[in-house]
């Protein structure tokens, strides 16, 4: 693990954008090692001791905190969490005030989610700590993304050829862009569908194929992705009424039956059931939706791992 650390460049993830493959894949192999150490007894290992995470969390979350909260006790950092409602940012202070304080005192790194799209680019060009984008607004969600490649690699032993399919609320959505870059970039062949409200053209730039027929995004796909419609983030109305959504775009067993018979069913939550896909679904044992909870930790933990050690930490 000692050359992984020696190589890696990066003091920030923000987005996987700009990402290249080997740094992909070098995350996957990482997060390998972390999931050995979550297979033991004592799943913990005192690689971050002396270090400090802090979670700045500006929107809510039930997974992502709690899985970079855990991925951090695990490699004895400590980790403080930070959660909007308990803060002065609810009093008037600025995004800027509220980090600087924060960096104050002395964090090595900053996993911030804001609903800011480029919240933690904007930040990292004004700390000096390392910070991790535990989602923007609609830009990028880096980790979810990282962790549904880990899930499927691990599901179907590779990525590149595989037809998968990302359903629902695109235009909003940062885990469909982080995942545009990510699965793309490892040789996926991308199938993204919705509403044509909820589906922007330009997105056919990425080699992706367009569809807003729900029936022709699945046929035939190894993965199936469907997505949160994100009404915390329209500001008018993208579809006639939930219902509507649910009876056009909603995921039910007889449409996923046109997928191959060993396709996968992902999610990153939180679900709406009955809105994007029925309860028989969700449950089903081709839903890997719990299996990508798991894989977070593991992949966080790599992140936390590769950002603490990096070559950077002499800057
Ligand atoms: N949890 C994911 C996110 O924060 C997906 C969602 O909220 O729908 O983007």
């Amino acid at each position: 693990m000692e050359n992984e650390r020696m190589n890696w460049k990066r003091k920030h993830i923000l987005g996987l954008s700009d990402f290249m493959p080997y740094e992909i894949e070098f995350v996957m192999d990482t997060a390998r090692s972390m999931e050995e150490v979550l297979s033991r007894d004592i799943k913990k290992v005192p690689t971050l001791r002396g270090k400090t995470v802090v979670n700045l969390f500006f929107e809510p979350s039930t997974r992502t905190r709690t899985s970079f909260e855990i991925a951090g006790k695990r490699l004895s950092a400590d980790v403080v969490n930070f959660s909007y409602s308990g803060s002065s940012q609810s009093k008037g202070e600025t995004l800027l005030d509220t980090a600087r304080n924060i960096e104050a005192m002395k964090p090595g790194i900053l996993v911030m989610r804001h609903n800011a799209s480029g919240a933690a680019q904007f930040l990292s060009q004004r700390l000096s700590c390392s910070i991790i984008n535990a989602g923007d607004g609609s830009n990028e969600h880096p980790s979810q993304a990282l962790l549904d490649l880990y899930t499927i690699l691990k599901a179907k032993g590779k990525v590149a050829g595989l037809e998968i399919a990302i359903i629902g609320d695109i235009l909003h959505s940062r885990v469909a862009r982080s995942n545009l870059y990510c699965l793309g970039k490892m040789g996926a062949k991308l199938r993204l569908c919705g509403p044509a409200t909820l589906l922007p053209r330009e997105m056919s730039r990425t080699g992706a194929t367009l569809t807003n027929d729900l029936r022709e995004a699945v046929k035939g796909a190894d993965v199936v992705i469907m997505l949160r419609v994100q009404l915390e983030r329209q500001k008018s109305a993208f579809f006639p009424s939930v219902r509507e959504y649910s009876r056009v775009y909603g995921l039910n067993e007889d449409i996923f039956s046109l997928a191959k018979d060993d396709a996968i069913l992902m999610h990153p939550g939180p679900i709406n059931r009955g809105v994007e896909l029925t309860n028989e679904l969700a449950d089903c044992s081709r839903s890997l939706i719990l299996n990508q909870v798991e894989s977070g930790v593991a992949v966080r933990m790599a992140l936390l791992y590769l950002m603490a050690g990096g070559a950077h930490a002499a800057d």
